[in-house]
Order: structure tokens, then sequence, then C-alpha cells
């Protein structure tokens, strides 16, 4: 978390007026402006990242691209992250545990994700996210507005409810349609099991396939009321990556 902000919470309301209605592109170039290099995104390689690292990528803008590697994605995401680099030439940083999946087994038994996924989400996703983000002083999200009840609050600019840091979200006005349209548009990777039922892929142990009418994350911690990683948390609500 930054000592001091490098926004005051009027200059974040400020932007986010202002930038209400500006292209995902037109926020990015804002963001990159104002505090690159200590400018971050962290994503999940779902289909919004992917936009983002398109928009990154062909804008040349100075965002440090990261994503969090548990150690459990699928085989596609994997691919996936390898196809976007070459693609646009960007590094995708991985940051990884502190624990290896065998450390973590030892310490707090094997498939922690099946007994304590909170837990598991905290020392695989949160605490090296937290760690990552004592490097910045923003970062953008790929979050948008329609995805979960506590998304719909959402501003262009905020403060990241947990980390403190500025928090940019270039889509969140943007609809599912809106990001494939873009994806079609611009032939941008993404991952292939989106097209085997699966519209929101997080790590393989807690992903399931959902069926024609179920939310779209229906399939994250299916059967658990877990809904979020912990890394989106909303000031109204603590609650992942798309
Ligand atoms: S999504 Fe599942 S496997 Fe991944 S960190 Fe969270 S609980 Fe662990």
């Amino acid at each position: 978390m930054a000592d001091t902000p490098s926004l005051t919470d009027a200059e974040v309301a400020d932007a986010a007026a202002s930038l209400e209605d500006a292209t995902p592109e037109a926020i990015l170039g804002w963001a990159a402006a104002r505090f690159a290099p200590r400018l971050g995104f962290a994503t999940g390689f779902g289909v919004e990242g992917c936009v983002l690292v398109d928009l990154i990528g062909r804008h040349g803008l100075a965002v440090d691209v990261f994503t969090l590697d548990t150690g459990v994605l699928f085989p596609e995401t994997y691919g996936l992250w390898g196809r976007l680099e070459d693609r646009y030439g960007v590094t995708i940083r991985g940051v990884r545990p502190a624990q290896s999946l065998a450390q973590q087994a030892a310490a707090h038994g094997d498939a922690l994700w099946e007994r304590e996924p909170d837990a598991c989400c905290r020392l695989r996703k949160v605490e090296p996210l937290a760690e990552a983000a004592r490097g910045f002083d923003a970062w953008t999200s790929a979050i948008r507005r329609d995805q979960t009840p506590d998304r719909a609050g959402a501003r262009v600019v905020e403060r990241d409810a947990k980390f403190g840091i500025v928090k940019i979200n270039p889509l969140v006005r943007w609809t599912s349609d809106d990001v494939w349209r873009h994806v079609r548009a611009h032939d941008v990777p993404y991952n292939a099991l989106h097209d085997q039922g699966y519209p929101s892929i997080g790590c393989a142990p807690c992903t399931s396939p959902v069926a024609a009418g179920e939310d779209p994350r229906a399939g994250r911690w299916r059967n658990s009321a877990k809904t979020e990683c912990g890394l989106h948390d909303r000031p109204s609500a603590l609650r992942v990556a798309p």
C-alpha cells in the first residue's frame, strides 16, 4: 500500500467524473501519463483482460502487466499467456505465492481449495497481490459494472478499497457484447475454454463450465457461497478477477 496517496480523494472523484464517458483507450492513456512507471495491471486472462492487454500493446502504453500465477491455472490459460506475449511483444510478469504448491500442502494439507478456499485465495492470490501493490501508485482492473452487484457501483477511477492505491477501471461501462465485439474486430487472442462453456475462468480446481441460462460466474467456486477471490473488494461489500 502506498504510504502517501498519489491522488487525494477529491482528485480521484474529479478524475472519475471527467473520464466517465471516455473510451477505454483514453482512460488507459490518462492513467499511463499520470502514473507510469508506477502503474500496474493484474490480469487473470479473462476476455476483458485480453482486451486491455490488446489496448496496452497496440498503443504502446507504459503499464506493468502481471498475472497471479497460482500454479493451478488451466493449461489453456498458460498457453494464452504466451500467445499474448508473442502477439503484442509485451512481458506479462508472473507473480507467485510465497509457498509452492508442495510447501502449501505440507503446511495446510492437500487441496486446500477444497476445504478452505478463502485461505487458499489469501495465500495464492491476495497476499501476492498485496506484495505487488507496494510497487504501484495505481493499477488497472478489467471489471465491468454488469458482472456482479458489487461491481455495479464501480467508478472509472476510484480508491482501491483493500490496497489504498488508485484503481482504474477502463471497461466499467462496457457490456459483454462490447467486449466480444472488440475481440472480433481486433482478432484478440482469448482463452479457448470460453468456447467450451467457461465464460469466467479462474484456477482449474475452482472453475467448472456453466449451463445455458446460468449466471456467467456460476462455475466459479460452484456449490460454495464464495463468489470472489478478494481481489476486487469494494467499500460496501468486501469481495475476482475477471
Ligand atoms: S481460486 Fe481456488 S485454487 Fe485458486 S487460489 Fe482461490 S481457492 Fe486456491
